[in-house]
């Protein structure tokens, strides 16, 4: 059971903890989806996301980023419960998720929203965009009247006029202004949390622009966290505090966006932003393209996932998983290359 029970159903989630105790902390979050096959031996499973964790400081944006099929978007439905992790601990502001003591799947909804790339798939053709935005909070106990009031008032707040929006339905709108909707829609019931995946993504770029302006302001004004999932490191570069960089279903490295941006220490972090480090003189040796696609996560390499694509590999890399290790002022990344007791051969100058 959640230690809050909110005298009105609209009422915002107090903060539990205070400013130090992280909004979410993940630990060791597992998903192995099984495949077909393996009838002579082990059951052949995609390790989409194998053992992540990872923390969301209260009021921060943080940034996450890496290849198609990294596991960022699974993620993002593991923390919110759309698909049941196979291990690992979730903690919402110091309540456990997801167990029989812990945060159920309501309070767990009422604190965290997410917002998906597919605006027309988000919502329901056959409902008007005043019953989209008053359903969850009649599920939670709203009046019509009051919920359809509350719709209204998101409306105006997204920079759609009520008056000429509320009776549409989502085929009578623009991509960005259903994206608009959705974001209206996942504010109604108060949220700390909202995961935008991939939010903007299929939005033309002046489009783009407006909606993460205006994410900044409902940031501001609703006092929320976000973890805000792209493949466009320009977009994340400009909204993340900090930025989270996935390689095969493993954190490769996490930072201030600063760090990450201007002094990557993964070789795959390197590789991934060589076109923007090649701008930067000083940085430009170390900008190494990334060749070819990601190992299949049927069967990754052993020890680093990266070292098949890493111009750094040694034989420690496939022997020995790197481990995160912290780099100081935030940043830590998975590399053998920063470890000085690994037995990597670069270590010591890279270290
Ligand atoms: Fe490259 Fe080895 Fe570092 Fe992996 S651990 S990123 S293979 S140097």
């Amino acid at each position: 059971m959640s230690a809050f029970h909110p005298v009105h159903p609209l009422d915002p989630v107090p903060d539990l903890g205070g400013p130090r105790q992280p909004l979410l902390s993940v630990e060791n979050l597992t998903k192995h989806f099984p495949l077909r096959g393996g009838f002579l031996g082990p059951k052949p499973v995609a390790r989409a996301v194998d053992g992540i964790s990872f923390s969301v400081a209260k009021g921060e944006t943080l940034g996450v980023v890496g290849e198609s099929g990294c596991g960022k978007s699974t993620t993002a439905r593991l923390l919110m419960r759309l698909i049941e992790p196979d291990s690992g601990s979730v903690t919402f502001d110091g309540e456990a998720v997801g167990t029989r003591t812990g945060l159920s799947l309501r309070d767990l909804r009422r604190r965290m929203q997410m917002v998906f790339q597919d605006s027309y798939a988000s919502l329901n053709p056959r409902l008007t965009i005043a019953d989209s935005l008053a359903f969850a909070p009649m599920v939670h106990g709203v009046s019509r009247r009051e919920a359809t009031e509350v719709a209204g008032d998101l409306l105006g707040r997204v920079g759609l006029d009520p008056a000429s929006f509320l009776r549409r339905y989502p085929h009578e709108l623009s991509g960005g202004q259903r994206q608009r909707v959705n974001i209206a829609r996942a504010l109604a019931l108060h949220p700390r949390l909202v995961i935008l995946d991939e939010a903007v993504s299929a939005l033309d770029k002046s489009v783009e622009a407006q909606v993460l302006n205006l994410l900044v302001e409902l940031k501001n004004q609703f006092d929320l966290t976000y973890i805000f999932i792209s493949h466009d490191l320009n977009v994340v570069h400009y909204i993340a505090d900090r930025v989270l960089v996935m390689y095969l279903g493993k954190v490769a490295e996490v930072g201030p966006v600063e760090a990450i941006y201007g002094r990557p220490a993964h070789p795959y972090t390197r590789a991934l932003f060589s076109a923007r480090l090649s701008m930067d003189p000083d940085l430009r040796t170390m900008a190494v393209p990334l060749q070819g696609d990601p190992p299949n996560p049927i069967n990754p390499p052993s020890g680093c996932r990266f070292r098949t694509r890493c111009p750094h590999a040694a034989p420690v890399c496939a022997a020995v998983e790197p481990a995160l290790l912290d780099l100081g002022g935030g940043q830590a990344a998975a590399c053998h290359l920063h470890d000085p007791q690994s037995g990597h051969p670069e270590a010591a100058h890279a270290a």
